[in-house]
């Protein structure tokens, strides 16, 4: 046996010895229910497992398996992820169980290659379902295994860029153990979130600290090494507060792109807009001395600036606009808003 096969086998076998399932319950898990398992994963995607806890329970008591999800109308599907973000996930998981739903029996995909057909499945989840449920040796590459291997293995090739990709991806696949590819992926995974962390790693407690390359040429802090930094887009949002006693006007966005499906108030470009908008549709006026609630708000590619200006009306109407709907105030938690949104009904309610 060679040196980098020694350097392997201590890598998986001093990772599956520190894991010890159970630690952290996922009751997903034990089922080995495929949906269950499936739907934790993209659940899982951007949120922590305590998180996301809560929220898988209600949506299994409401959507037990593919086809009752496959049934259910986007709008349902979307309330009850209300809250978890990232409301691309649950239209396409939507849209996914309808073709699963579709398929001879119902029956679910079985390969990688089949998952990564499915709308938001890509190769990461494909490997952790097919590896959880069916005990496939597919190795999961996620934030935490990136830098679990680039420090270890002591890689300086960035994560992404696609020749990073090749370079852990053929690595992970060559490490996984495939006796327990379950066992490991998790364990790896574990161990990224709990010891191998981002900052402060707890290196003089690891289980791989003395053949960690990272550790032993001081590099922890510059590995896994990326090409470029995230640079956020900067977004403006002038949004109309129009309500009356009773109600007031909600907007559905388009099911694509930045909170998809969700429900926000009337926004325009500017203030320009707004006022044009008002005048046309309700023969309004916008104050002069009309001072706007100001909110700063963060998306993983977005940094947004909204302005909201609330005008009250002595009886507000129906806007004959497919996406425009007349909402009482007492209705509106029944309607999936999306969290910039959430901010400012909390601050507006607060006043
Ligand atoms: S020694 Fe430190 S950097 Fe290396 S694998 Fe362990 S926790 Fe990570």
């Amino acid at each position: 046996m060679n040196k980098e096969t020694d350097v392997k086998n201590y890598f998986r076998e001093r990772l599956i010895e520190w894991y010890e399932p159970g630690d952290r319950p996922m009751p997903w898990k034990e089922s080995k229910n495929i949906y269950h398992i499936w739907l934790s994963e993209i659940m899982l995607q951007q949120t922590r497992v305590d998180q996301m806890l809560p929220y898988f329970e209600r949506f299994v008591k409401r959507f037990p398996d593919v086809h009752s999800l496959a049934e259910a109308v986007e709008d349902e599907v979307l309330k009850y992820w209300e809250g978890l973000g990232y409301y691309r996930r649950a239209r396409n998981l939507h849209k996914a169980a309808g073709l699963i739903a579709e398929r001879a029996e119902g029956d679910a995909p079985q390969s990688m290659k089949e998952w990564m057909e499915l709308p938001g499945v890509g190769p990461y989840t494909a490997a952790a379902i097919t590896s959880f449920a069916y005990g496939q040796p597919n190795a999961v590459l996620d934030g935490n295994v990136f830098r679990v291997l680039a420090r270890f293995f002591g890689l300086d090739v960035p994560i992404d860029t696609s020749q990073g990709k090749i370079v852990f991806s053929k690595l992970a696949n060559r490490l996984i153990c495939q006796k327990k590819p379950a066992l490991y992926n998790q364990a790896i995974m574990d161990f990224g979130a709990t010891v191998c962390k981002p900052a402060n790693p707890l290196c003089s407690s690891c289980p791989l600290s003395d053949q960690c390359l990272a550790r032993l040429g001081n590099l922890i802090a510059e590995l896994p090494l990326r090409s470029r930094l995230p640079n956020k887009k900067k977004w403006k949002i002038t949004y109309c507060h129009l309500h009356d006693h009773h109600n007031l006007l909600l907007v559905r966005r388009p099911s694509e792109g930045v909170w998809g499906g969700l429900y926000e108030l009337p926004a325009f470009s500017g203030k320009r807009e707004m006022a044009k908008w008002m005048r046309d549709i309700f023969d309004l006026k916008l104050p002069g001395t009309a001072d706007p609630v100001r909110i700063r708000h963060e998306l993983t590619h977005r940094q947004i600036e909204a302005e909201v200006f609330s005008v009250r009306v002595k009886k507000l109407k129906e806007v004959k606009k497919e996406s425009c709907v007349l909402v009482s105030s007492k209705m509106l938690p029944k309607f999936a808003l999306h969290s910039l949104m959430k901010k400012y009904f909390a601050i507006f309610t607060s006043d």
